[in-house]
């Protein structure tokens, strides 16, 4: 006798109704036709069923905050970070946590279980850091929150960077952030990586750093991480979010970075929503994109994770909590819109994501954590297409959100009276996984 049995749905790799039997939240068969009975059983036939989605960078401290005190006018990064610096010493704890639950609500409807967040710790106050800790202790049932130290003002740059970060790391934040290229000088940068994976090493702790999201491509922190990470053991544990100066990197450096990066096993983290709309805001035309070279990363064998980063905040005024608008624009920007490459984004917005933020016992097999969601999609490929609504999410085999299917219905002579997106508009093109 099971807790819950998903019915004949259709699995990320492609395969075609299969049974998900679940018992004490734990996936305990997967496979076609399981007849034993369950308390619980829903039909997903013609449904892609997945791993719950995982964000591995976001700024939790920040969202919802949209128009507080005022709007970004110039769109930028720099505005950006400044009108956070005038929103953060009148924000108070009650705020942030309850800002950070709506966020959470939302994120649960949209199949998105798993958050790394990075954590302000400029301001000495440090009501950020308790908030956020505060909020990783009430969503811990259905969502797994990881917190970053983020020296947002600079390690060295704010007046009281360094010992904030450690105050922070001591009160119970898992992971130690970083900016480099926000520093005072390329120098600066250099010495703020080396000392924050010393700290990591000493306590034993992930490194998660903003590097380089900057235009420059003289900016080249990711170098200095990736030989630090080499030099303190920490290989695979770290982690570059945005890297976007790569984008503008001369190519025959970047022929010799990309195999550094890959010896320091570092966990790259583009955040294509963020980094179309932020990035390439000094430029005339043409415009640069701003993204870092996802495809040729892929290939070079690094782990690449995308993130969602900002939802209605002073640096995104857009974001729905769903992977899969990231996943979306990922497609568009690093031009990956063959069937494989769609595959590999999918994989970027699951369980690439999962392995960057260490996440024990995720996946679609036997003994997993039964964290899932149904999709009204096929398959991946119409999943990403089509940012269907999220069907049923499960966290530990427990239904926790539903969405009914979005149904259009129509009234026009000689025509179907109603069209299920997911389902009647599947293309036929040749070598499509039927
Ligand atoms: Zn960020």
């Amino acid at each position: 006798m099971f807790d819950l049995i998903l019915k004949n749905g259709n699995l990320p790799d492609g395969r075609k109704g299969v049974d998900i039997a679940i018992r004490n939240g734990i996936i305990e068969a997967i496979e076609a036709n399981i007849t034993a009975e369950a308390a619980e059983t829903i039909d997903a036939t013609g449904r892609l069923v997945s791993t719950s989605f995982v964000d591995p960078h976001f700024h939790m401290d920040a969202t919802l905050s949209l128009g507080l005190p005022r709007m970004n006018v110039s769109g930028t990064l720099l505005e950006g970070i400044a009108l956070w610096g005038e929103l953060r010493p009148i924000v108070t704890k009650e705020e942030l946590v309850e800002r950070a639950l709506r966020y959470c609500d939302l994120a649960v409807t949209q199949g998105l279980l798993h958050i790394r967040s990075h954590v302000d710790t400029s301001d000495p106050r440090l009501v950020t850091v308790e908030a956020m800790i505060e909020v990783r202790e009430k969503v811990k049932p259905y969502i797994d929150l990881q917190l970053v130290a983020f020296p947002q003002d600079g390690y060295y740059r704010a007046a009281d960077g360094v010992a904030s970060l450690e105050r922070a790391l001591d009160m119970g934040v898992d992971i130690v952030g970083g900016i480099p290229h926000f520093e005072r000088t390329m120098e600066d940068g250099r010495l703020s990586v080396e000392a924050l994976c010393r700290i990591a090493a000493d306590r034993g702790l992930p490194v998660d750093m903003h590097c380089d999201e900057t235009d420059d491509p003289m900016s080249r922190h990711i170098e200095t991480l990736a030989a630090q990470t080499i030099r303190f053991g920490l290989q695979g544990r770290v982690a570059g979010s945005h890297l976007t100066s790569m984008h503008s990197m001369d190519n025959y450096y970047v022929s010799k970075l990309i195999p550094l990066m890959a010896e320091a096993e570092i966990n790259v983290i583009p955040n294509p929503l963020i980094n179309i709309m932020l990035q390439g805001r000094h430029d005339t035309y043409p415009k640069r994109r701003g993204m870092t070279r996802v495809k040729e990363l892929m290939a070079a064998g690094l782990n690449v994770s995308f993130g969602h980063d900002c939802v209605m905040d002073p640096w995104y005024s857009m974001g729905s909590g769903d992977m899969l608008e990231v996943g979306h624009m990922a497609i568009h920007v690093a031009q990956m819109a063959g069937l494989e490459d769609k595959r590999k984004i999918f994989d970027a917005l699951t369980v690439n994501s999962a392995r960057t933020m260490g996440l024990e016992n995720y996946g679609l097999a036997k003994g997993c954590n039964a964290d899932l969601v149904i999709l009204q999609a096929e398959d991946v490929y119409e999943a990403l297409r089509l940012k269907p609504n999220r069907l049923a999410v499960i966290r530990r085999g427990k239904v926790i959100a539903r969405t009914a299917p979005r149904i259009g219905e129509l009234f026009l002579d000689g025509r179907p009276s109603s069209i299920d997106g997911g389902r009647d508009f599947v293309p036929l093109y040749e070598g499509r996984p039927r």
